[in-house]
């Protein structure tokens, strides 16, 4: 039988993040995944780039059934630390935009720098490998695995949440949650892209598929993100959609203010003082592209020359741009979103230790919890702080 003081289950970012320190404390720690690789979500983010933390990293970046959870670990892992961490491995970055920082060169840099943090602390990794089974003993825990027993002391559940199956993500995690009597919390797809049925809205969307409106104000419930907005053939997706989709609910109504930099009314009105025999399309065409202001003013509004409109026409059009209101008909699910809300209830788990307060030696990091942060950065950084701050006790 194999035994070891730290058992984690799953080498993705919280789970290496946590391997890696509690191995420097001069535990014994054994990390298991059931995929081939570790770190496949850490590869394929960020566009191949990895988008590994953000500069201006703060409790509010993330929602949770008690927003209060995240400050501690957030605290004492800071955006600073791990920057730190990737300056210590030489790994070359920069910030895209809004504080986001992207390796200059590839994810794998992040995944080489955590695999590197664990070999040198002597953290031991098995890939390939599946638990079977898990029963609390005085001692600790024993797991039935493909490696036959394992008995530790403290068991870290680092298994993610279930967005991209195919990149290994399962509901195991919240199976032993359940197992050990905690309480999950409805778990549904954020950061994911919507899905458009409405027959007339769906052909604009398919017929602009591809074009990227930047900027664009788009709120839902009371949350609001200027960021860039993308047409595709299923729907609308962009930064900006994907942000407002984890505050949306299904029946829900999306706002989208696609000029939200023009005071518009104002604008209009000096355009029919000044260019008044001026069609809409071609003034409009200098807001967006050419394509998408025909496609706009043929789905939304007549053409005519501007000096046509009537006070009320020009106050439709200005209020139709500012805010453009959609019910989508749902998202595109699992199957491409980033992250999934809800999950372990954090009302059951120390914000310091992130132990059970229902299981002693249980631990719970990283997406498996109801943490979920917005795009930029912050779900890693939340992996690495979780995983950290778990690593201190474990
Ligand atoms: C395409 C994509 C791009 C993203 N880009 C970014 C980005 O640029 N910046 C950012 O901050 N966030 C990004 N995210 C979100 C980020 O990847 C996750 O929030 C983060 O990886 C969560 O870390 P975790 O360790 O909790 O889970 P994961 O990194 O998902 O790791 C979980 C691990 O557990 C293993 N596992 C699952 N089930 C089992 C089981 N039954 N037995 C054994 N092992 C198991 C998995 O194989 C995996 O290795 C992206 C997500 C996706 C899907």
């Amino acid at each position: 039988m194999l035994q070891t003081d730290v058992l984690i289950i799953g080498a993705g970012a919280a789970g290496l993040m946590c391997a890696a320190t509690a191995a420097a404390r001069g535990r014994r720690v054994l990390v298991l995944d059931h995929a081939n690789k570790a770190g496949k979500k850490i590869l394929m983010s960020g566009g191949g780039r990895c988008n590994f933390t953000n500069l201006y990293c703060e409790p509010s970046n993330f929602l949770s059934g008690n927003p209060h959870f995240c400050k501690s670990a957030l605290a004492r892992f800071t955006q600073w630390d791990f920057i730190g961490l990737v300056a210590k491995h030489g790994v070359p970055y920069h910030e895209k935009k809004l504080g986001q920082l992207f390796c200059d060169n590839k994810s794998s840099d992040i995944l080489e720098l955590l695999l590197a943090e664990c070999a040198e602390a002597g953290a031991q990794l098995r890939l390939d490998t599946a638990v079977h089974s898990i029963e609390k003993t005085a001692g600790g825990f024993l797991l039935q695995s493909d490696l036959g027993e394992v008995a530790c002391q403290s068991l870290v559940i680092a298994t993610g949440g279930l967005s991209i199956p195919t990149l290994g993500a399962t509901g195991f995690g919240y199976q032993v949650a359940r197992q050990f009597g905690h309480e999950l919390l409805p778990t549904r797809a954020g950061l994911v892209p919507f899905t458009i049925t409405e027959p007339q809205l769906k052909t604009l969307c398919t017929e602009l598929s591809g074009t990227s409106v930047e900027d664009c104000r788009v709120s839902c419930n009371g949350q609001s993100f200027v960021e860039n907005i993308l047409f595709t053939h299923r729907g609308l997706s962009g930064p900006a959609i994907l942000q407002i989709s984890s505050y949306w609910q299904p029946g829900d109504t999306v706002h989208i203010d696609l000029l939200p930099h023009i005071d518009l009314p104002e604008w209009l009105a000096t355009q029919q003082r000044e260019r008044g025999n001026s069609e809409l399309k071609t003034l409009l065409a200098e807001l967006f592209t050419k394509k998408m202001a025909t496609l706009l003013v043929d789905s939304w509004f007549s053409n005519k020359p501007l000096k046509q409109y009537t006070p009320g026409e020009l106050k439709t059009i200005a209020e139709r741009l500012s805010d453009w209101q959609l019910v989508p008909a749902g998202t595109e699910g699992y199957r491409t979103a980033e992250v999934t809300l809800g999950g372990v209830n954090t009302d059951e788990v120390s914000s310091k230790t992130l132990e059970s307060l229902k299981v002693p030696g249980l631990y719970f990091i990283g997406e498996v919890l109801d943490v979920t942060g917005h795009l930029g950065g912050f779900n890693f950084q939340w992996a690495w702080a979780s995983g950290y701050a778990a690593a201190q006790y474990v």
